[in-house]
């Protein structure tokens, strides 16, 4: 039995979804404590408890502690199965995190499956659709998994209402990648959306984006999105290389002006062209879990945040893999 103390490090949900993808992959069970210990409403929120259930559901595993603001868990794997599966989280809460949960280890299953998601498809503080298709999954495709994501509907926080579905074919394993360089600039374009909103929300939005980042009007695209549950604006910046994709969001706020999203999108991928890291944030976060489950690989990273480090910290705790980060001198 692995013990996981949830506070250490970023001391939030990520802990808890990762430790139940190692978990089924391994077979390890696990315990965990002082779940999400360091956020303002620590244990478990209907979006974690998603994924328990969801990972519980993919492995047939015994749990216990699967409630709303529960603050310990207990989970013990089964195998995981693919097959068809249907995830609905309740609320806004993001279809992608709970993805995260049960990707890879379908992922490695012996069966095909398809997996539907109800929930949140752009909500703050977690990967928005278009990162997960555009910016994750070529990735993981590069080292051997067969899963394609599609958006059916979105859905924006607090409304919800969103489905994504996902089809994922058996492959024997992960091989590792070396992702050290992005390669030639492919393609940028810069996305304003609006549910149930002003088109010239969306206009405002472009308009700053352009101005930030000097690029010619062919680069911005504007979508009025219908029939989703409640109103939703968000901005994406997508920039392609030869060798990676990465997608810079901004989400749309009540009582936060247009210009501010989309300013604060434009700098993150100013900051990121700046450098030549191929790897931003957000991947360098994502990226841990398969390259440790391929058992090698590496990347450059533009930099290490908390979260990097503790996912670091609790793969260790369930693969033998060596991990190492090297600081570069300079990018
Ligand atoms: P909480 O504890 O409140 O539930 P959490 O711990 O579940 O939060 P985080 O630990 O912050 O959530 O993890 C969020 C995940 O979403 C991380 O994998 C992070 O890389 C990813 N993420 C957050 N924002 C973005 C973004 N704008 N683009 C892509 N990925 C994102």
């Amino acid at each position: 039995m692995i013990n996981i103390d949830g506070s250490f490090g970023e001391g939030g949900g990520q802990i808890v979804r990762s430790a139940l993808a190692l978990s089924m992959v391994t077979g390890q069970p696990f315990t965990i404590e002082k779940i999400r210990a360091r956020r303002s409403k620590p244990g478990l929120m209907r979006q974690h408890l998603t994924a328990v259930q969801a990972a519980a559901e993919v492995c047939g595993a015994e749990v216990s502690g699967d409630a709303i603001g529960s603050t310990a868990l207990t989970f013990t794997p089964g195998t995981v199965r693919g097959g068809e599966y249907a995830f609905s989280i309740g609320t806004a809460g993001s279809t992608t995190l709970v993805l995260q949960t049960v990707l890879l280890p379908l992922v490695l299953a012996p069966e095909p499956s398809h997996v539907v998601l109800e929930g949140g498809t752009h909500n703050p503080f977690a990967p928005p659709f278009e990162f997960l298709a555009r910016a994750y999954l070529p990735l993981l495709r590069r080292m051997g998994a067969d899963v394609r994501a599609q958006l059916l509907q979105p859905g924006f926080y607090p409304a919800g209402g969103g489905r994504i579905e996902v089809d994922i074919a058996p492959v024997a394993g992960l091989a590792a990648i070396d992702l050290l360089e992005r390669g030639a600039a492919v393609a940028r374009t810069a996305q304003a959306c609006v549910a149930n909103l002003a088109r010239s929300i969306a206009e405002r939005e472009i308009r700053v984006i352009r101005r930030q980042l000097a690029w010619p009007a062919e680069h911005g695209e504007i979508e009025e999105i219908t029939g989703a549950h409640g109103p939703g604006n968000v901005v994406t910046i997508t920039v392609e290389h030869e060798h990676v994709t990465e997608v810079f969001t901004g989400f749309g706020e009540r009582q936060r002006a247009a210009e501010a999203v989309a300013d604060a999108a434009a700098r993150e991928c100013r900051a990121y062209l700046k450098a030549t890291a191929p790897v931003g944030e957000h991947l360098t976060d994502q990226l841990m879990l398969p390259l440790a489950l391929a058992g090698g690989g590496s990347f450059r990273s533009t930099g290490l945040t908390p979260h990097a480090h503790t996912h670091i910290e609790l793969i260790r705790k369930f693969l033998d893999v060596p991990i190492e980060t090297q600081r570069e001198a300079t990018g």
